[in-house]
């Protein structure tokens, strides 16, 4: 089978072919990153309009690069929540076109399934896993016993991990979006700052990170009230030090406690490199459970993964009408 992907739920445009599920036969992402940059984020009707611009040539790229027709097409895939409601639906509206003038069934696909799926693109998924789900809205621990099923057993509760990057890397003057600066910047420094470490309840699998980023805010207002220079480097990597320890802490646990074969890192904050490697160490000790994390082009929004749960989504029979809507707050475990 051959599945055409769309998403277009925040601030990239993309569209792929996946075969049979697992193989990438296109892959075409086009960012906006840098119309968004002078604004500090995202701006949604800025988004809408350049999804509208760029999604014709994004389709017809993606047909390329695979050498097939909507012919060949046995599923359009599209994004259909949660995002920015007018960026989501123009994706919508393009997939159900393209479904209605070549007949072709229609999947709409949750944007955080999209992320977990990522992962097969790399490897066969074996159940009961545990995904690890860190983006730019999301900070979720995602249990699945089977394909298509989701169970959030834990959540953030105020900032996504992505959020709190990004909060941190404007309080330090670094461009939009943060994350990235913010990971290289720690690569240089030290655990310097002793930020707190918030696990909430013992046993709660939830996360908070709004804390965490104030007691960054105050460091730095503090320090300029005083006259005194803040080490950038090491205030980073202070920071980090804190997000990558509550999250080991909590999956690795989660993982034991489900008793899960696999652990699945997905989201765009799944790039960080302290964070992978701080899986890969805990779990390296852990025999019975096998860490997949996908490569860096996979983890920030792409149409691959939007193919790749789209896939398994139609196999099971699933199907959209043309009355399909985009949906802001769609929620994963009902979809
Ligand atoms: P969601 O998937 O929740 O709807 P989104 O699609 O905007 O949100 P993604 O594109 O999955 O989010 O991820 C973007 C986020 O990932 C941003 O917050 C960005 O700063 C963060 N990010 C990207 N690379 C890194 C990195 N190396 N370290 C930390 N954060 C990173
Ligand atoms: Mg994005
Ligand atoms: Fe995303």
């Amino acid at each position: 089978t051959f599945v055409f992907g769309i998403e277009t739920s925040c601030d990239e445009t993309a569209a792929a072919i996946i075969k049979n599920g697992t193989e990438i036969v296109a892959n075409v992402v086009s960012s906006q990153i840098e119309s968004h940059k002078r604004f500090g984020g995202v701006v949604p009707e800025i988004a809408s309009r350049h999804h509208v611009e760029q999604i014709i040539s994004v389709f017809e790229e993606t047909l390329e690069q695979a050498e097939l027709t909507f012919q060949h097409i046995d599923a359009i895939a599209v994004t259909k929540g949660p995002g920015l409601v007018g960026a989501l639906l123009v994706g919508v509206n393009a997939g159900k076109a393209i479904a209605f003038a070549h007949g072709i069934p229609l999947v709409g696909v949750h944007h955080i399934a999209g992320h977990i799926y990522a992962n097969r693109l790399v490897q066969e998924m074996s159940f009961p896993l545990l995904s690890l789900v860190v983006s730019g809205g999301h900070t979720e621990l995602v249990y699945m016993k089977e394909h298509g099923s989701f169970e959030v057993i834990g959540e953030t509760r105020d900032d996504a991990a992505g959020e709190a990057y990004d909060k941190v890397a404007r309080t330090l003057n670094l461009p939009y979006p943060g994350g990235p600066y913010i990971d290289r910047l720690a690569a240089e420094g030290n655990d310097t700052y002793a930020l707190p470490r918030i696990r909430l309840e013992e046993g709660s699998f939830d996360f908070s990170f709004s804390g965490l980023k104030s007691a960054v805010i105050n460091t730095v207002h503090n320090a300029e009230q005083r006259g005194e220079e803040i080490i950038p480097e090491n205030l980073a990597a202070s920071f980090q030090a804190s997000v990558v320890d509550v999250l080991t802490e909590k999956t690795v646990r989660a993982a034991k406690e489900y008793g899960v074969k696999q652990v699945l890192l997905a989201g765009g904050v799944a790039a960080n490199k302290g964070l992978r490697s701080s899986l890969e160490h805990a779990f390296s000790e852990i025999d019975q459970v096998e860490l997949l994390i996908p490569p860096l082009s996979l983890c920030t929004d792409n149409a691959a993964m939007i193919a790749a749960a789209g896939t398994v989504l139609f196999e099971q029979g699933k199907r959209d009408g043309l009355d399909m809507n985009g949906h802001p707050g769609l929620d994963l475990e009902q979809f």
